[in-house]
């Protein structure tokens, strides 16, 4: 098979093995005689997947007691509004940090359900970093703090993340399982699946007790509730049971291969190879970010546009896939998510040396 290497933001590229774990089980799930797609969600395999999945991510993020985990659908655009529509009551303020477009769009939902404030922003900036810990300003009565912790389009990620006295909430959807974290700092985060941990049409939802049982809005269908979830454990209505069956393969992957730490270790050598040559040719290429560089997506300009488009077109053609940026950046954008191998960002690397040789 022609592999490529997929620089897609999401969704985004698999681990081999889970691809291959898949393709063999995809007839016949363990000797059942059947696909784990054809499966009654109320069905043993698949109350064992779902479990097993709730477990690993358990394990892996060390998640404390008092948290639940829940597989919603919706994708995290979904969370935009369910976040405030349980937990903004009448008389106080959701706060957020608008770091990126995905974060302005949380709080654009929040503002439709009741009071928002903007806790710290660098938009004037064009997101090109984010706010230090000490510039979040947060209101009085503040229902919770919502931050993305990494920045897909804009390429900037969280290195120190604030504790608060008042609930934190993450849409970690494009670095989640990417380096450990403290997840007591947070009372809810969340992730749709396709970055790192799987296919679309799952969406993480990590989430402690203290939090599920708030109703901030009397009559919200039972659908958008996190606790009518939590109380039918993500079965209220058939989760989505082939993404969770990946999910859960993922997750073993991670653990298979070092876990966390690894995965950060991994992430870091992966990622300073590119930026080493972005800091090393600044004559030519022009990171986005100028602090608190993510190691998930690197955003860079080229000289002009179409410099730019060639760039694109002639990786293509050596097998670096989806390296086109976001439009609201334009250049180039390298995802390189825990499932790119060493080898991809090597390869990339080489690539921009070569074509700023000839360029
Ligand atoms: N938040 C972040 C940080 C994202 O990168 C994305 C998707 N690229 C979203 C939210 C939206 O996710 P979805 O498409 O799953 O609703």
């Amino acid at each position: 098979m022609n592999k490529v290497f997929n620089f897609y933001p999401g969704p985004a590229t698999l681990p081999q093995p889970v691809l291959e774990t898949a393709r063999t089980e995809l007839l016949n799930y363990r000797d059942s005689g059947m696909s784990v797609m054809e499966m009654s969600h109320r069905s043993k395999p698949i109350e064992n997947v779902i479990a097993s999945a709730e477990a690993n991510l358990k394990e892996l993020l060390k998640i404390p007691e008092g948290y639940r985990v829940l597989f919603l659908q919706g994708g995290a655009t979904s969370q935009f509004f369910m976040i405030p529509f349980n937990f903004l009551t009448k008389d106080q303020t959701a706060n957020y940090v608008l770091t990126g477009s995905f974060a302005e769009k949380a709080y654009k939902e929040a503002l439709k359900t009741g009071s928002a404030h903007t806790a710290a922003s660098t938009k004037e900036e064009k997101f090109r970093s984010i706010p230090k810990l000490e510039d979040i300003s947060v209101s009085d009565n503040a229902a919770y703090l919502h931050l993305t912790s990494n920045n897909t389009i804009y390429g900037t990620q969280w290195q120190q993340f604030p504790q608060l006295s008042i609930p934190v909430v993450a849409d970690m959807s494009s670095d989640i399982l990417s380096r450990p974290f403290d997840v007591s700092n947070f009372d809810l985060i969340y992730a749709g699946a396709q970055k790192n941990l799987g296919p679309a049409g799952v969406t993480v939802v990590i989430i402690s007790e203290k939090l599920i049982n708030i109703s901030a809005q009397a009559k919200l269908p039972d659908m958008l509730k996190y606790s009518v979830h939590a109380e039918k454990d993500s079965m209220f209505n058939t989760p989505p049971t082939f993404p969770v069956y990946i999910v859960n393969l993922v997750l073993e992957w991670i653990k298979e291969n070092g876990g966390l730490e690894k995965m950060a270790a991994r992430n870091q050598e992966k990622a300073d190879m590119v930026y080493q040559v972005i800091d090393q040719n600044p004559d030519f290429y022009q990171g986005h970010a100028i602090s608190d560089r993510s190691l998930m997506n690197i955003s860079f300009r080229l000289p002009n546009e179409d410099l730019e488009k060639e760039f694109v077109h002639s990786a293509e053609k050596v097998g670096l896939v989806g390296l086109k940026g976001h439009r609201s950046v334009g250049g180039i954008r390298a995802s390189i998510y825990n499932a790119m191998p060493v080898e991809g960002c090597a390869a990339l690397a080489a690539f921009m040396l070569a074509f700023r040789k000839t360029h």
